[in-house]
Parts: structure tokens; C-alpha cells; sequence
């Protein structure tokens, strides 16, 4: 993918969000840059930056119905997946036909409202149906009101379970049909869980990338964590 300065999504306002407009390349651009800040990351395996971008099968695109749609799609390249991905996968803006441009604003408008805005203020602002600003309304809030959402900080502990029971790892990698689980745990005590299908470097970098500040001190009593 394009390198890219990667954007503080604390410094977006609307006159900052409003230049990613021009475009529905461009507000994709910077929802890639918000979510992959080192590269895409494939949703079915976890790898990191190892995706190629399908030209043909993605950008502007005429519906039958006549409308132009925009979608970028990337297809990974680990040779046990190859599974097709965008950036809209596991967000609220993932199956929706709403131009990710009109989601960016929407969140904006609803995160930085101080008196609250209604759905009918997102139909009129944002020109898009009643139906469809109710909908996005209620998941954006529901997103915003998940906790999990905040990066741990400070010192974490990193931990690698196998539902059913712990493992002891003797020599390498456990034999086990059991599922692997990492479990995340800060000094304040909040902790976070979170199964993958296959213990590799990918994933665990995944997990950690999704959950874990840069700046957080990791600590482990596992090598390969
Ligand atoms: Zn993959």
C-alpha cells in the first residue's frame, strides 16, 4: 500500500475530515491509513503488509441501479489464505452501502456534538435517508460505548492460553487441537482476551496491534510472544 503520514485521529475536525471529501478514494486512503498504519492486515489470517491491491476488482464501479459505487479490495498473499479483504472489515461501516465519506463525518459529528445529534440532523447534513442516518447512528453510538475500543497502556502482561486448560510448553510449539487464546492484562486490571486460530507472529502482532498502545511496556513469560 501507499506510504502515507499516518493520521491523528485526534487532530481530525471538520474542515480536516471535509478535505478527505473530495473524493470516496480518499476518505477509503484515510480510513487505511487510521486502521493499517503499517500495512493492511488481512481480517481472515492476521498478516501484516502482505496484500496485494486489486486493481481491477475495486475502485469507482456503476451499479445497476445506476449509482456509482467506490470499494478497495486487496487480496492476501499468505499462501494458506489468498482470502479477499477490505478495510471496512470488522467496522461499523462494513456491508453498508453508505459511501465511507458520509461514516466519517457521521462519527465526527456524533463524537464531537456537545448537545448530542439526532438522526434527523444526520439525514440533513449528510443528505443520506432517514432510515439510513438512524442506522448509522445507532451503530456508530453502539461502537463508541464499547470499552474494548481503548488501547491498554502502562505495563501489560501478555499470556498465552488453550481453552480447556493451560499448556506447558516444553520444547516449541504445544500439540494441541485445543484453541489457542491470548490474554492481555494491565496493571490497572483490565484484561482482554482474544482467540486466534493459529499461534504465529502475525497474529500475536495483530492482537497486540489491536489492543495495546505503542507506547505500553509488554511483558511475557513466553518466548515467542
Ligand atoms: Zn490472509
Amino acid at each position: 500500500m501507499p506510504k502515507a503520514k499516518p493520521v491523528d485521529p485526534l487532530e481530525l475536525t471538520t474542515s480536516s475530515i471535509a478535505k478527505f471529501f473530495s473524493t470516496e478514494e480518499d476518505a477509503w486512503l484515510m480510513v487505511e491509513r487510521l486502521r493499517w498504519p503499517t500495512g493492511t492486515v488481512c481480517p481472515h489470517c492476521g498478516v501484516i503488509g502482505n496484500a496485494t491491491y486489486l486493481t481491477p476488482k475495486s475502485g469507482y464501479r456503476t451499479t445497476r441501479a445506476g449509482n456509482t459505487s467506490y470499494r478497495r479490495v486487496w487480496q492476501c498473499r499468505e499462501r494458506e489464505c489468498g482470502q479477499q479483504f477490505s478495510v471496512l472489515v470488522n467496522t461499523v461501516m462494513e456491508d453498508t452501502k453508505i459511501p465511507v465519506s458520509k461514516w466519517l463525518l457521521a462519527m465526527h459529528m456524533l463524537s464531537a456534538g456537545k448537545n448530542g445529534v439526532s438522526a434527523h440532523e444526520l439525514h440533513r447534513t449528510l443528505g443520506i435517508t432517514y432510515k439510513s442516518a438512524w442506522f448509522m447512528a445507532h451503530r456508530i453510538r453502539y461502537a463508541m460505548a464499547e470499552p474494548a475500543r481503548v488501547l491498554l497502556g502502562g505495563v501489560v502482561e501478555a499470556d498465552e492460553t488453550y481453552v480447556g486448560g493451560r499448556i506447558k510448553r516444553a520444547h516449541g510449539t504445544p500439540k494441541s487441537n485445543k484453541t489457542p487464546v491470548v490474554t492481555l492484562v494491565s496493571r490497572d486490571g483490565e484484561a482482554r482476551s482474544q482467540v486466534m486460530h493459529a499461534v504465529t507472529g502475525a497474529n500475536i502482532g495483530r492482537v497486540l496491534t489491536e489492543h495495546v498502545a505503542p507506547s505500553a511496556t509488554l511483558m511475557t513469560d513466553e518466548a515467542s510472544l
